[in-house]
């Protein structure tokens, strides 16, 4: 089995005050050494993470594929690496959704953040209405088509399935249908990535909380989870830190 890694989303939530959550996660993290912990807070928050502790893996959750230049508002993969930040998410489905992010953009992010030294975690996921018509493997199939980087490594590449009606509804997949969705992403980064692929970690996201993670978590081919509304507090995301040790 991989390496585990619990990755802590906070999206657009978070401050200087909610940082003090991080004591108890980065003591976590220490305690469970047997898995990889992260958390990826607001851009503005990434620095100031990392300063408070210093011990833990801080990510961003985005990243421009440029390396500098013209575009307002946004954030280079380098610039992050400045800020601390050793990872980056890529293509969730939220920014795939309201920033229209097509899957040669994510790409284009992915090899930036891995550009700049630091893992990419490249999100997937099917909506309720392509899994309701059966096609959420050839969905995700056609997303990791385009939006994987074909030199993507163990160490350089995670991916995350996050199906798109498990985020934030309570709602989560059967233990059968996340293993199956797993193994299918496992084959298909075979194809893309020969051997590697076999390296890369795939975390399930969408409604992990303390009271599931344990047996999402020991899915076949699950290499950890990408947690959202969980990971805001200590009190939530260190039990599923525990989850996966
Ligand atoms: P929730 O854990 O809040 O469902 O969010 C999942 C997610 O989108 C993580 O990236």
């Amino acid at each position: 089995a991989l390496r585990k890694l619990v990755a802590g989303n906070w999206k657009m939530n978070g401050s200087i005050a909610a940082l003090a959550e991080l004591d108890a996660i980065a003591a976590a993290a220490k305690a469970n050494g047997n898995i990889d912990v992260a958390i990826c807070p607001p851009f503005t928050l990434i620095a100031p993470a990392v300063a408070r502790t210093p011990e833990l893996t801080i990510g961003a959750q985005d990243c421009h594929a440029a390396a500098k230049g013209a575009h307002t508002g946004c954030i280079s993969a380098a610039m992050l690496v400045e800020a601390g930040a050793t990872l980056a998410i890529v293509g969730h489905s939220e920014r795939r959704a309201d920033q229209h992010e097509t899957d040669a953009e994510v790409q284009a992010k992915a090899a930036a953040a891995i550009a700049a030294g630091m893992r990419a975690i490249v999100c997937v996921g099917e909506t309720e209405a392509e899994r309701d018509a059966g096609r959420a493997v050839a969905v995700v199939e056609g997303q990791l088509d385009g939006s994987i980087p074909r030199d993507g490594t163990g160490v350089t590449l995670v991916v995350a399935y996050e199906p798109v009606w498990a985020i934030g509804t309570g709602r989560t997949p059967s233990v059968g249908d996340v293993a199956e969705m797993h193994a299918a992403i496992r084959a298909k980064l075979g194809a893309l990535l020969g051997a590697e692929g076999a390296k890369v970690r795939i975390l399930y996201g969408g409604s992990v909380k303390p009271d599931n993670a344990k047996e999402l978590l020991s899915v076949a081919d699950v290499d950890g989870a990408l947690v959202g509304g969980a990971s805001l507090t200590a009190a939530q995301f260190v039990p599923i830190i525990e989850g996966g040790a």
